[in-house]
C-alpha cells in the first residue's frame, strides 16, 4: 500500500511547524515541503536585527536547513520550487523548480497551504526604483546591507511593529530616519493615547515622526537620491533609501484559483481544524482569516505565533483524519497579543482596542488607566508601567490590555493574555497570586491593581470618570481627542460644568501643572476641606496617577459625595492634552 502523501506549501513558520509535528505524531507518511524561496524555517522576525547588525551572523537566522529536516525529520524540502496550482479534483499540485524551469505534477492525500503574506505596496509612482526596499526575506536583508552604507538619510513608508523595528535598526547604523504614516497615530494596535508615548519615545531617540502625510509619488534625482512628494502643499523630501512596510496581504491567489473558500479581508477562510472548505486542503498562517475570541468576527492577524501554533495543530488534524486515531484539537481563535521593543520600551498589547470596542457596539466596556512602577519603589531602578485594561461593564470579563515601559512589560501582559484565554473577569486579576520579591513586582502586583481598580468599579465603591466624559458631557459628542485639552480648558472655566474637579496632590504638585478650573484640596487636608467641595455637582478627583484620588474618592463617598476618580490621574491627562 503507498504511503499517505502530506505535501506542504510554503517551508516557513506555519509551514514548517506542520511538517515536523507530522512526522512527530506519524512515522510512516510522507511528507514534502515545497518552498519558492531558496530556505526554510528563517527567522523573518530577526530580520530587523540583521539590518541593525544586532543578530550579526546570517547563519543565526537559520532555524533549520533542508539537510536538517530530511536528517532528523525524513522530511523532503524542495527549496527554489514555486507552486503555481491546485488541482483539488484529482488530487494534485503543479510545481516548477525555478532553477531549471521544469514542471511536474505532485499527487496529494493532504495538502496544507501555508504561503504567508505579501506586503502591501502603496498605490504611488516610483516604487521600482532602486533605493526602494521591502524587509520580508533573508535575500531583501541582504540588499538592505549591501546599500547601507550609502545610506544617511532614509524614510520609513508606515508605522507599525515592523516599519518601527527597522527604524530603530537604520537608527543604531547612524542613519537618520523619518517614519512616514497615513493615519493620525503610529501602531494601530494601541489607542491613540497609548500610542502617544511611544511618539514620544521615538522622537527623543532622533527618529522624525510625519503623521496624517500621504506621499503621492517617488522620483530619482539625478545623484539618485529619492525624491518624496507630498500630498500637501506640494512639498518634497530628499532620501537615500525608502522602506515600505505599510501592512501584508493573504498570499491566497493560489486557494483562490483552486475555488476555496477566502473571506472579506481576502484571507482562506478555515474552521477550527485548519481545514479549508476542501476536506482534503488545510490552511495556516499568515495566509488565513481567524475569528476574534472576543468579537467573534473573521480578522488578519498575520504573526508568528500563531502561524507556529495553526501548523502545529493543522498536523494533529490531518493525521487524525487521514492516518490514525488521535484526540482533536480544536484553534481557539486569535485575541491579539503582540509584542515591540523600541530603543529600550517594550509595548505590549493584547485583547482588543478601544477603537475595536468603539466599532462593535454590542460590547459595553469599562476602562481603567494605572501607572504602577515595575516593582517596588524602594528597590533602585524602579519603572513605570503605562497600563490601560478594557473590560465588559456587564460582567468584569477582560476585553484587552496595553502596557508600554521600560521594564516587566511584556510579563505583565502575558499573564493578562492568559486570563483572557480563560475568559476571565478583573475579578480573577484581582485574586491572581503572581510571584514577588523586590526586585521583580509588588506584593499587589500591576496586575493585580489594574483588577482591583476595575473590579472597584464594578462594585461601586470607586467610581471612574473618563477626560473624555468630561468632555461629552458639556459640548456635542465630539470624537476627536485632538480637541479634548482644548475642550478640557472650556468646561472648567463653565460655572455651570456638571463636576467640580478637586485636585488632592500637594500644593507644589498643583503649582507645577493642574487641569484649568481645577481646585486644589490635598489628600491630608480633605477631611478638614469638606465644606470647600460642592455638594450639587459631581465631584471628579484628580492626582498623579490615581492611587490619591482613590483615597480621596472613598473618603469623599462615605461622606456623601457624588464623586468619581479621573482615571490615570494628570499621568492620563498629559496623554489627551
Ligand atoms: C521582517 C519581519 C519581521 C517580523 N517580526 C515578527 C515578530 O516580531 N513577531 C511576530 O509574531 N511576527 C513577526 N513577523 C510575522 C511573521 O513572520 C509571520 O506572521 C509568519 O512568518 C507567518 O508564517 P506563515 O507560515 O504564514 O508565512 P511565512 O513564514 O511568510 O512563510 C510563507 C512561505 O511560503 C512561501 N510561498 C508562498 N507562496 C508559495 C508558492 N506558491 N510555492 C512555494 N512556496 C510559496 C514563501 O516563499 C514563504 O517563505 C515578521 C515578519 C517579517 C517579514
Amino acid at each position: 500500500m503507498s504511503k499517505t502523501r502530506v505535501l506542504i506549501i510554503g517551508g516557513v513558520a506555519g509551514g514548517a511547524s506542520c511538517a515536523a509535528r507530522i512526522r512527530r505524531l506519524n512515522e510512516d507518511c510522507e511528507c514534502v515541503i515545497f518552498e519558492m524561496g531558496s530556505y526554510v524555517s528563517f527567522a523573518n522576525c530577526g530580520l530587523p536585527y540583521f539590518i541593525g547588525d544586532v543578530i550579526v551572523e546570517e547563519d543565526k537566522l537559520l532555524v533549520a536547513t533542508p539537510a536538517l529536516f530530511e536528517k532528523r525529520f525524513n522530511i523532503r524540502v524542495c527549496t527554489d520550487t514555486q507552486v503555481l496550482s491546485i488541482n483539488r479534483q484529482q488530487q494534485y499540485i503543479t510545481v516548477t523548480d525555478l532553477k531549471t524551469d521544469k514542471q511536474r505534477q505532485e499527487h496529494y492525500d493532504a495538502l496544507v497551504i501555508s504561503t504567508g503574506s505579501k506586503s502591501v505596496w502603496p498605490e504611488i509612482e516610483g516604487l521600482n526604483l532602486p533605493g526602494v526596499h521591502v524587509l520580508r526575506t533573508i535575500p531583501d536583508s541582504r540588499k538592505i546591507r549591501a546599500s547601507l552604507q550609502h545610506m544617511k538619510k532614509v524614510a520609513v513608508m508606515g508605522a507599525g511593529y515592523l516599519g518601527l523595528e527597522l527604524a530603530e535598526n537604520l537608527k543604531k547604523k547612524q542613519i537618520d530616519v523619518t517614519v512616514i504614516q497615513t493615519g493620525k497615530q503610529i501602531m494601530n494596535s494601541l489607542d491613540r493615547e497609548m500610542a502617544a508615548y511611544v511618539q514620544s519615545h521615538l522622537q527623543e531617540h532622533g527618529i522624525e515622526l510625519q503623521l496624517e502625510c500621504h506621499v503621492s509619488q517617488i522620483s530619482l534625482e539625478k545623484d539618485q537620491r529619492l525624491k518624496l512628494h507630498f500630498s500637501s502643499e506640494h512639498e518634497t523630501q530628499v532620501y537615500d533609501a525608502v522602506m515600505i512596510s505599510v501592512g501584508v496581504k493573504p498570499r491566497a491567489e493560489l486557494a483562490e484559483n483552486a475555488g476555496l473558500e477566502t473571506g472579506e479581508y481576502g484571507g482562506i477562510r478555515v474552521n477550527e481544524y485548519l481545514q479549508t472548505s476542501d476536506p482534503n486542503i488545510w490552511a495556516v498562517g499568515d495566509v488565513v482569516e481567524v475569528k476574534n475570541v472576543i468579537t467573534d468576527k473573521w480578522q488578519l492577524f498575520p504573526m508568528a505565533g500563531p502561524a507556529n501554533k495553526q501548523g502545529r495543530l493543522a498536523a494533529t488534524d490531518i493525521v487524525r483524519k487521514k492516518m490514525q486515531t488521535l484526540p482533536a484539537i480544536a484553534f481557539r481563535g486569535i485575541q491579539g497579543t503582540t509584542v515591540c521593543g523600541l530603543f529600550g520600551l517594550t509595548i505590549a498589547t493584547t485583547g482588543i482596542n478601544e477603537t475595536t470596542l468603539k466599532q462593535n457596539p454590542g460590547i459595553e466596556y469599562e476602562k481603567v488607566y494605572l501607572h504602577p512602577n515595575n516593582h517596588v519603589g524602594y528597590y533602585p531602578g524602579a519603572r513605570p508601567i503605562h497600563m490601560k485594561l478594557l473590560y465588559d461593564l456587564r460582567n468584569g470579563r477582560i476585553l484587552g490590555a496595553q502596557a508600554v515601559g521600560e521594564d516587566g512589560v511584556a510579563r505583565r501582559i502575558d499573564v493578562i493574555a492568559s486570563f483572557i484565554q480563560m475568559e476571565a473577569t478583573v475579578y480573577d486579576l484581582e485574586e491572581a497570586e503572581l510571584c514577588y520579591a523586590p526586585q521583580f513586582g509588588a506584593t499587589k502586583d500591576p496586575v493585580n491593581l489594574a483588577g482591583m481598580i476595575a473590579a472597584n468599579q464594578l462594585r461601586g465603591d470607586h467610581p471612574l470618570a473618563k477626560w473624555e466624559e468630561l468632555v461629552e458631557t458639556h459640548t456635542q459628542v465630539n470624537e476627536s481627542q485632538d480637541q479634548v485639552g482644548q475642550m478640557l480648558s472650556l468646561i472648567m472655566d463653565d460655572p455651570f460644568a456638571k463636576a467640580q474637579i478637586v485636585d488632592v496632590r500637594t500644593a507644589a504638585e498643583y503649582e507645577r501643572k493642574h487641569i484649568p478650573g481645577a481646585i486644589n484640596v490635598p489628600l491630608d487636608e480633605l477631611r478638614q476641606r469638606l465644606n470647600e467641595l460642592s455638594q450639587e455637582r459631581e465631584i471628579w478627583v484628580v492626582c498623579g496617577v490615581g492611587q490619591r484620588a482613590y483615597n480621596a474618592t472613598r473618603i469623599l463617598q462615605q461622606h456623601g459625595f457624588k464623586v468619581k476618580n479621573l482615571s490615570g490621574g494628570m499621568q492620563t491627562y498629559s496623554l489627551f492634552e
